[in-house]
């Protein structure tokens, strides 16, 4: 076993403080991989203080790794040491239900292991990204192409998946008028990604403050939804929205805005219900959806379109020290776009 330096969360209100961790040795079907990113996703912070149902302490979350394989087991065939590699939200799955069969490991249906918090196969439970190393089994690894660069390479396994397979699922494209609400780690990955398929993007923003950046990142038209007369003029307008607010949101209003046959996909997931009045849904055809990650597949898929396309995440990288700090960041949305930790500042 490797005794390795990570960030926990000693329980669900203190600070994160430095700690070491001991990852498993390296099975036969093994990875070893030496972390050089992790990304801090919205979800770290929920899990991290109990917000999605209690949590078992000293916690290490980050689902956004990316680095280098330093040690491979006797049977791995997909990954070789040197190569760079990226996990994501899961690390193993029961492999044998139609959902794992399907390549949709997310939907498993004993439920996929999650990086982070989940009960492990062999009954430990799983120790996320904000450390120095991590073992996963070689079919939850991803390669990462040589033309994205590791840091910025980081947020796509959780924000870049999350956002492309709602994308990829309902067929944004050319001639299609794809919305995104909310301008934050998942909506800017939205915009870059739903411009490079060829759509039509448009923002859906409180306000009209980063308008140049949701321009920038490749967005065709910018909204501010605190203006009535948007919901007026847009009415009638999208083939698909994808909310990536996780707070409350008038829903009917925005279903207002979908064409006949429109889609409106949650990614983000606010606490409480969300009143839909069905009036909304049938006048037009519209579905409102729910979207989950992506399975190993895809997330593979995703990588090389955003390779293919120049499309990273745009990061700020900060030190492990300062982690406490970009959280505080994060849950007042001052973040452009993503932070990444280095985490050779683990030491
Ligand atoms: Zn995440
Ligand atoms: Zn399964």
């Amino acid at each position: 076993m490797l005794t390795v330096n990570a960030y926990a969360a000693p329980n669900a209100t203190a600070p994160l403080e430095p700690t070491t961790i001991v990852r498993r040795d390296v099975g036969p079907h093994d990875v070893l991989i030496d972390i050089a990113f992790a990304g801090i996703c919205h979800s770290d912070i929920h899990t991290a203080r109990g917000e999605w149902g209690p949590a078992k302490y000293p916690l290490v979350v980050g689902h956004e790794i990316a680095g280098v394989v330093a040690e491979v087991g006797s049977e791995v065939t997909k990954h070789r040491v040197g190569d760079r590699v990226g996990v994501g939200c899961m690390v193993n799955s029961c492999r044998e239900c139609r959902y794992c069969l399907a390549g949709e490991e997310q939907f498993c249906v004993k439920g996929n292991i999650g990086t982070y918090g989940s009960k492990d196969v062999d009954g430990t439970i799983t120790q996320g990204g904000y450390s120095t190393h991590v073992v996963v089994t070689e079919d939850f690894v991803v390669r990462i192409p040589d033309a994205l660069e590791l840091d910025v390479a980081a947020p796509l396994l959780c924000a870049g998946i999350t956002t492309f397979s709602p994308l990829h699922h309902w067929n944004a494209g050319p001639g299609k008028k794809v919305a995104v609400v909310g301008l934050g780690g998942l909506g800017h990955m939205a915009v870059k990604i739903a411009h490079a398929m060829g759509a039509e993007v448009s923002v859906l923003s409180q306000s009209l403050k980063k308008q140049e950046d949701g321009l920038r990142l490749g967005a065709d038209h910018y909204y501010a939804t605190a203006d009535d007369s948007t919901f007026e003029d847009l009415a009638g307008t999208f083939d698909l929205i994808i909310n990536t607010v996780s707070a409350k949101i008038d829903v009917n209003a925005y279903l207002g805005l979908l064409a006949v046959g429109g889609a409106m996909v949650n990614v983000g997931a606010p606490p409480e219900a969300l009143a839909v009045n069905a009036f909304a849904l049938i006048g037009g055809r519209k579905s409102f959806a729910g979207s989950l990650i992506g399975g190993i597949r895809e997330t593979q898929e995703m990588l090389d379109f955003c390779a293919e396309h120049g499309i990273g995440a745009d990061v700020e990288v900060i030190s492990v020290v300062q982690v406490n700090e970009a959280w505080e960041r994060v849950l007042a949305s001052d973040v452009r776009y993503r932070f990444v930790i280095d985490t050779a500042t683990l030491g």
